[in-house]
């Protein structure tokens, strides 16, 4: 009853973007921002995100890993969206999969959680493939944000994790520009100032190594289908891989002889991956 009382309070927007495939949900909220010319929060609002009831709605950082129930209702309502194409576009899409599965109830603090334990996904931020991003007219997809994804393999280079101008990782969901291919955040080199280097230009380094482009060739094809051939067995031992080299960075064996990008991260990501 308290649903029905609250869903008929939002009014059903008349211009809302078709997802793009593979689209995280921040990336599809921005297209909305920019097809109704409002700004990114006014988004939120207009398309359910926010509880009509609720004044100040700010999304948390973790917006994108989840929904509710309620979230998805209201949303539908405003939107026409289906609550499994919602789904699609956060990071439970990949739970049960290259992902474990999602804790029940999901609620953002859960989410909050069940991300910071896995390392599995970045839980604020994404990487991007600037060639992809001009294609798609801005739109970003949501495996960028898996660590299974370090490279393109159609444009053949390494995914950028962070803006070439400030150096900031990118898509912090917070306020600034909502211009989906403009870097946008707070540059504390220069006292503050917004950045506003286009990452739909930046150059990314290239991948010439045949084995690292078949490496995430297999693993694209892992996190289309994980239930596929040998799926589950290939998934443990990444997992059990990653763990291991999380825990005693230390003693990880030196890489293989490959390109020289991947031995600067190598060395210089201190163990937090
Ligand atoms: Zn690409
Ligand atoms: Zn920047």
């Amino acid at each position: 009853m308290q649903d029905q009382l609250r869903v008929p309070s939002l009014r059903r927007l008349a211009l809302v973007p078709e997802p793009y495939p593979g689209e995280s949900l921040l990336s599809w909220v921005n297209a909305l921002a920019r097809m109704n010319r409002v700004g990114r929060l006014q988004a939120l609002r207009l398309a359910g995100f926010a509880r009509p009831d609720v004044s100040g709605y700010r999304p948390t950082v973790h917006f994108g890993a989840s929904l509710t129930e309620e979230t998805t209702a209201r949303v539908q309502a405003a939107t026409g969206l289906s609550a499994a194409r919602q789904q699609a576009m956060t990071l439970t899409h990949y739970a049960g999969g290259v992902l474990p599965a999602f804790p029940s109830p999901p609620h953002w603090r859960t989410a909050a959680i069940w991300l910071a334990r896995l390392h599995l996904a970045l839980s604020v931020r994404s990487r991007v493939c600037p060639a992809c991003l001009r294609e798609s007219g801005g739109r970003w997809l949501l495996r960028w944000r898996l660590v299974w994804s370090f490279a393109c393999v159609r444009h053949r280079v390494y995914l950028l994790g962070a803006c070439r101008g400030c150096g900031n990782g990118l898509r912090w969901v917070g306020p600034g520009p909502e211009d989906a291919v403009v870097c946008g955040q707070y540059d504390r080199s220069r006292q503050g100032r917004v950045c506003l280097r286009t990452i739909s230009r930046m150059r990314p380094p290239r991948l010439s190594d045949p084995h690292l482009l078949e490496c995430q060739r297999r693993l694209d094809r892992l996190v289309d289908n994980p239930r596929g051939d040998g799926g589950r067995a290939i998934l443990r031992s990444l997992h059990t891989a990653l763990e291991g080299i999380r825990i005693g960075y230390d003693d990880a064996p030196s890489l293989p002889d490959t390109d020289a990008i991947l031995h600067r991260r190598w060395h210089g990501h201190g163990g937090a991956l």
